[in-house]
C-alpha cells in the first residue's frame, strides 16, 4: 500500500514505523479515553467572529456543518468560573471584558468605565505580560457572550460536505500567503513537493510541514468518517471509511506523487506536538484539571500522568533546539516571521465557511500554536525553572490552551491510527 510509509520522518531522526508502534499500541488508546473526560471535552469557542480578510463568504447552510453548543447547565460547575486558573486575576471576567486584539487605547477606555482601578491595574499588568509571552496564535476572548461552550464529543470532526471555492480559498491563502516557499512553487501546482522544498531553510520547511500535516489530518478524518447516502428509503445515511476517497487524496497516481509526502508530513506534525507535551510535562503534572468534581479531577490527573509517562519514555523526540539557531539577529527575525505567519493562520480560521470545520480548525490551530509557544517562547518549564530568565515571569497555560493542545494531538493520533486502518482496507 502507498500508505505503508517507511524510513525517517523528514528533518527528524525518528522512523515512521516507530511512531506507528508508539501511537497505535500505546498513545491512541490512552488519549482516546482521556479526551472523553469533562475537562477535555468542553471547549469554549467564538464561531461568529467576523472574518478579518474578506466578507463575502456567506455562512454555510449544510446540515452537517451545524455545531450544537451547550446550554449553561450542561457545562461542569468548575469550568464556568475558571476557578482553576493559577493566577486568579489574570483572566477574571473584568479583565477580559474587551476583545484581546483591540488596540490598547480602546481596551483601556472601555474598561475604565466598567471596572475598578484595582482590576484595571491587574489587567494592564497582564496585558503587558501577555504581549511579552510569545503567543503564536490569537485566542478567542472567553468572556464575550459570542463565545460558547461546545461539547466536542457531540460534534465530531468528520465529513461535512464543505468543498469547492470556500475551503480552496482558505487553503490557498494559508499556503500562498502564509507559508514560506521558494519562488517557483505555486499553490496546487503539479511540481513535486520534495523538489519544491529545496531552497527553504529548516524553519521554513518545518512551518510548511506543520500546516500540510494538519491539512492531511483533517482530510484523513473526512475520509474515515465519510457520509454515505442512505441505501434505500428505509435506511439512514451512514458515516464510515471511504477507501476511494482516501486513494483519491493520498495515492501517488492521482496526487502526482505528493500523497505519501503529505501523509509523512502528518508524522512530522505529530512529532512536534509530542515534543511540546513532553517539554510541558513538569507543568502539566502540577495541573489540577479542575472541573469541580474531586473524583473526576483526581482520575484525570492520574490519567494525564500515565499518558505523560508513556510519551516521555519514547526515545526519538523532535529536537526543537535545532531551529532558530545561528546568527541571533537572523534567528530572531525568522522567529518573528514564523510567529506572525502562524498568528495569521489562526485569524484565517474565522473565515472558514462551515461551522463544524471552523470549530475543529480553530481548535487544532490553537493547539498547534500552544505547542509552538511551549517549544519556542523561550520560557523554561519545570519546578526549578518556572521563572523565565529574561522576563522573570512564570510560564503558564490557560485551560483553553491545554484543552486545545491535548485535543489537537488527539486528532493527529487518531489520524495515524486511521492510516493503519486504510492500510488494511486497501491491501
Ligand atoms: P483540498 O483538501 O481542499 O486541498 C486543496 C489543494 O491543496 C489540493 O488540490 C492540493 O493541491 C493541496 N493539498 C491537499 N492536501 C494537502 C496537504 N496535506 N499538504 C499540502 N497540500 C495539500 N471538510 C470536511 O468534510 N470536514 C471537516 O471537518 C473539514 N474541516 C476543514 C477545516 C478547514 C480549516 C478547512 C480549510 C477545510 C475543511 N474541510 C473539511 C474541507 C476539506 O479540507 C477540503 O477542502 C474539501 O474536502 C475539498 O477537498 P479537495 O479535494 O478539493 O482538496
Amino acid at each position: 500500500c502507498f500508505c505503508k510509509l517507511q524510513g525517517e520522518v523528514d528533518d527528524c531522526s525518528c522512523k515512521v514505523e516507530n511512531l506507528d508502534s508508539l501511537n497505535n499500541r500505546k498513545v491512541y488508546p490512552v488519549l482516546k479515553s482521556l479526551l472523553q473526560r469533562d475537562y477535555f471535552r468542553y471547549f469554549k469557542v467564538n464561531l461568529i467572529k467576523p472574518c478579518p480578510f474578506w466578507s463575502d463568504d456567506s455562512r454555510c447552510a449544510l446540515k452537517d456543518c451545524h455545531v450544537q453548543s451547550c446550554t449553561e447547565d450542561q457545562v461542569p460547575e468548575g469550568l464556568k468560573g475558571n476557578k482553576n486558573e493559577r493566577e486568579p486575576n489574570k483572566y477574571s471576567k473584568e479583565a477580559q471584558k474587551e476583545e484581546p486584539n483591540c488596540n490598547e487605547e480602546r481596551k483601556l477606555g472601555a474598561l475604565d468605565r466598567t471596572i475598578s482601578a484595582e482590576s484595571m491595574e491587574a489587567f494592564k499588568n497582564w496585558t503587558q505580560h501577555d504581549d511579552k509571552q510569545e503567543t503564536f496564535c490569537e485566542i478567542d476572548d472567553e468572556y464575550t457572550p459570542d463565545c460558547q461552550y461546545v461539547d466536542l464529543l457531540l460534534n465530531p470532526e468528520r465529513y461535512t460536505g464543505y468543498k469547492g471555492a470556500s475551503p480552496h480559498r482558505i487553503w490557498k491563502s494559508i499556503y500562498e500567503e502564509n507559508c514560506f516557499k521558494p519562488e517557483k512553487l505555486v499553490y496546487g501546482s503539479k511540481k513535486s513537493l520534495a523538489g519544491s522544498m529545496e531552497g527553504l531553510c529548516l524553519e521554513q520547511r518545518a512551518f510548511y510541514r506543520l500546516v500540510s500535516g494538519l491539512h492531511t489530518s483533517i482530510n484523513l478524518h473526512l475520509c474515515n468518517e465519510y457520509l454515505f447516502p442512505a441505501k434505500n428509503l428505509l435506511s439512514s445515511p451512514e458515516f464510515g471509511p471511504n477507501t476511494e476517497e482516501f486513494i483519491r487524496r493520498f495515492d501517488p497516481k492521482p496526487t502526482k506523487g505528493q500523497g505519501p509526502q503529505r501523509l509523512k508530513n502528518l508524522y512530522f506534525t505529530y512529532l512536534v506536538e509530542l515534543r511540546a507535551l513532553v517539554k510541558a510535562a513538569p507543568y502539566l503534572e502540577e495541573e489540577d484539571f479542575f472541573t469541580g468534581n474531586p473524583e473526576e479531577d483526581k482520575d484525570v490527573k492520574e490519567g494525564v500522568k500515565d499518558f505523560l509517562e508513556i510519551i516521555k519514555s519514547f526515545p526519538d523526540h523532535f529536537d526543537e533546539s535545532k531551529l532558530f539557531k545561528g546568527d541571533p539577529k537572523v534567528a530572531e527575525k525568522l522567529k518573528t516571521e514564523f510567529r506572525e505567519h502562524f498568528r495569521n493562520i489562526s485569524r484565517i480560521m474565522d473565515c472558514v465557511g462551515c461551522d463544524k470545520c471552523k470549530l475543529w480548525g480553530k481548535l487544532q490551530v490553537q493547539g498547534m500554536g500552544t505547542a509552538l509557544k511551549i517549544l519556542f517562547s523561550g520560557d523554561r518549564i519545570g519546578l526549578e525553572s518556572t521563572v523565565n530568565a529574561h522576563h522573570k515571569q512564570r510560564f503558564q497555560l490557560r485551560r483553553s490552551e491545554i484543552v486545545s493542545l491535548f485535543n489537537a494531538f488527539g486528532r493527529l493520533s487518531s489520524s495515524i491510527q486511521t492510516i493503519e486502518k486504510f492500510r488494511k482496507l486497501t491491501s
